[in-house]
């Protein structure tokens, strides 16, 4: 039985052009900070690839920190900003955020409460998922001098929304607050510019868009003031300590180019997919809910479908349709193996039983045709098991 892999939101395979840039480096020595001819070579190989990505996303070399991949980028960017505004003003203590962000952001935030008294406001969200610029507007106006960053992300990794950045970026610049954006589900498949887009921070994370684990990038404004998390070296605008991984961040660097010289004929490419995955699965569950953006949606991800399933427990349909050789996701998290409604989709409304019958099906490069036929034939006899399991 061949499998089909339906979980590119969670990591995607290396594209060829990211494997060859990284394995020419595998073998060569050179700390990038050393002085001598290996150490320079190394040192060119990232400041290459740095110019590549900045290239890439708008921004300038000097604004690309290396980091640790995605959650590290989304903690520099929350943290750092939130401990040098309070260092320039010990009354920021408000961030605003939005209720459906990724743990990555909302676990910072929530440590910054407990530890270092943060308050952290949530902005609602509608039943797909976007942000209400009217309630952030009206949070970000009753204290605006209390605030000391707002943080949204452009594009949800659950349901595949994205959020109406300009408006928040408008709000926010009105009271010259910062804003972070976590771009990790965005860069590759949707135009992310980070000049025009005019948030102060954005991060991103290699292994979603076609290069090797382990290795991301926060973007962020050269004038920004952000506290290191890590100490050591001085790599990284004495931001991001730690020697550099020459390898894999050639390999990102080859990635993010590739992304996104094509993201705009792949989107395309992968919005028929997803059109295709949606009629099938109404075709063979009748009653399925799509959550998040209507099936011709043309701003949301365009590789995310989202499905409750009536009467079926998430879990054991994903297990079904392993065991039937489609790989998916429920896309939210299970906390010591006891699942755990998705905070996504209860923030869009969704009830907990709603929440908890819900799969995600995600596309990526290597996704065809076959891939969605495979799965639309697998799916109306699991769902049919799922919910005698569950009666
Ligand atoms: N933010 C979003 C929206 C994500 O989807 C993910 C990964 O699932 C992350 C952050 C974390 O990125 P990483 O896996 O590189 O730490």
């Amino acid at each position: 039985m061949s499998t089909v892999y339906l979980d590119h939101a969670a990591t995607t395979p290396m594209a060829d052009v990211a494997v060859e840039a990284m394995t020419a480096q595998l073998r060569a020595v050179g700390n990038a900070s050393s002085l001598h001819a290996s150490g320079r070579r190394a040192r060119r190989v990232v400041e290459e690839s740095r110019e590549s990505i900045a290239q890439a996303l708008g921004c300038r070399p000097g604004e690309v920190i290396f980091t640790s991949g995605g959650t590290e980028a989304d903690n520099l960017a929350l943290k750092g900003l939130y401990w040098s505004r309070r260092a320039e003003d010990s009354g920021r203590h408000r961030i605003l955020s939005t209720a459906v962000e990724h743990h990555a952001v909302l676990d910072p935030l929530h440590w910054l409460g407990e530890h270092e008294g943060a308050t952290i406001a949530e902005v609602p969200v509608d039943a797909s998922g976007r942000l209400d610029g009217d309630a952030l507007r009206t949070l970000l106006a009753e204290e605006p001098a209390s605030v000391g960053l707002v943080t949204a992300m452009w594009a949800n990794n659950e349901v595949g929304t994205t959020q109406p950045l300009p408006d928040v970026v408008a709000a926010a610049e009105e009271h010259g607050v910062p804003v972070h954006t976590d771009a990790v589900q965005a860069v590759g498949s949707l135009p992310v510019d980070f000049a025009a887009a005019g948030v102060d921070t954005l991060a991103l994370s290699s292994h979603k868009l076609g290069g090797p684990l382990g290795v991301g990038a926060l973007l962020a404004r050269r004038e920004l003031l952000l506290t290191p998390l890590v100490h050591g070296g001085g790599q990284e605008r004495d931001v991001r300590s730690g020697t550099l991984d020459v390898p894999a961040i050639a390999g990102f660097a080859a990635a993010v180019e590739e992304a996104v010289k094509h993201q705009a004929e792949e989107a395309e490419r992968l919005r028929g997919l997803r059109r295709r995955l949606v009629d099938g699965v109404r075709r063979e569950v009748p009653d399925a809910v799509l959550n998040g953006p209507p099936a011709e949606d043309e701003e949301g991800l365009p590789g995310i479908a989202h499905f409750s399933f009536p009467g079926c427990e998430g879990d054991s349909l994903l297990m079904l349709l392993d065991a039937n050789g489609v790989e998916c996701s429920t896309g939210s998290a299970c906390a010591a193996g006891v699942p755990q409604p998705s905070h996504v989709l209860l923030a869009m409304g969704r009830d907990e039983e709603g929440a908890r019958s819900s799969l995600r099906f995600s596309l990526g490069h290597p996704s065809t045709a076959a891939d969605v036929d495979a799965l639309v034939a697998a799916l109306g006899p699991c769902v049919e098991r799922a919910r005698a399991a569950r009666a």
